[in-house]
């Protein structure tokens, strides 16, 4: 369902992703490992058409997204992000946040958003919290609550970038644990993760990125268990 075909970003005379080549079938979930600079975040916003790319091309569906021509807000409709850290307004209510796109971008009746939202709410336990600011709520909670917001409009796929890294160690594994269960329901998932214990458990395939390139792939017991790589088996020797 998204498709990167040789992607090229410069950051002036940086090369940060060199001829990235990398698919997400849907239903699929896929884990995308690498050292810091890597490239991870830059690859995900490309995708998510964030940022430009300087060459290659991305694909939604059948459609070249990557295409100039096309509407970047009608496409990035189709998807859903959610970044590590300050995803909500922090001047609007929870409700609002998480249903913000379904009335403006999706033109969905207040009413009808709502009662998407509050139930997407109390699945995840924050039913309570709708009409609290986010400055109210944990950062496990606050993190779970965009997760909803980005679902809340049903993308094609979500896009993750490590969504908990900036959270205390006590709060990683409720929002693992969303992921995990939104997995379970069929979601289509790219995320870069640095947790790699949830990555082998949860993700179809792990994708790792070495100085903007993609080494080596496959599924987590080969990756992890065996990986071909000497690149690989450096990072995976330094960060498990
Ligand atoms: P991390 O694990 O630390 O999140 P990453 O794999 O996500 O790292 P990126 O954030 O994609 O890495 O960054 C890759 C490289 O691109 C880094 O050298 C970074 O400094 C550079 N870079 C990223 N965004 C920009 C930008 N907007 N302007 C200039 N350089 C950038
Ligand atoms: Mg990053």
């Amino acid at each position: 369902v998204l498709r990167a075909d040789g992607v090229w970003k410069a950051f002036g005379d940086r090369e940060v992703l060199r001829g990235v080549s990398v698919s997400l079938e849907r239903h699929q979930v896929v884990a995308l490992i690498g050292a810091s600079g890597s490239g991870k975040s830059t690859l995900l916003r490309c995708l998510g058409l964030l940022e430009p790319i300087d060459d290659g091309q991305i694909f939604l569906g059948d459609e070249d997204i990557s295409d100039p021509r096309v509407d970047g807000n009608r496409v990035r409709a189709r998807l859903g992000a959610v970044f590590q850290s300050y995803n909500l307004f922090p001047h609007l209510s929870v409700l609002d946040n998480v249903t913000l796109a379904s009335r403006v971008v999706h033109r969905m009746p207040r009413k009808d958003a709502e009662a998407r939202a509050l139930d997407l709410l109390a699945r995840i336990g924050l039913g309570d919290y709708a009409r609290a600011h986010p400055d109210r709520l944990s950062g496990g909670q606050q993190q779970r609550a965009a997760i909803v917001r980005a679902i809340a409009t049903d993308p094609e796929v979500l896009l993750l970038d490590e969504i908990t890294s900036a959270l205390d160690p006590e709060l990683v594994g409720e929002v693992l644990e969303l992921v995990r269960q939104l997995a379970a329901d069929g979601a289509t998932i790219l995320m870069a993760t640095h947790e790699m214990a949830f990555a082998r458990d949860v993700a179809d395939r792990v994708v790792f990125l070495d100085a903007g390139t993609i080494v080596e792939e496959g599924a987590p017991a080969s990756v992890f268990g065996a990986p071909q790589h000497p690149r690989t088996r450096e990072f995976l020797a330094r960060v498990t």
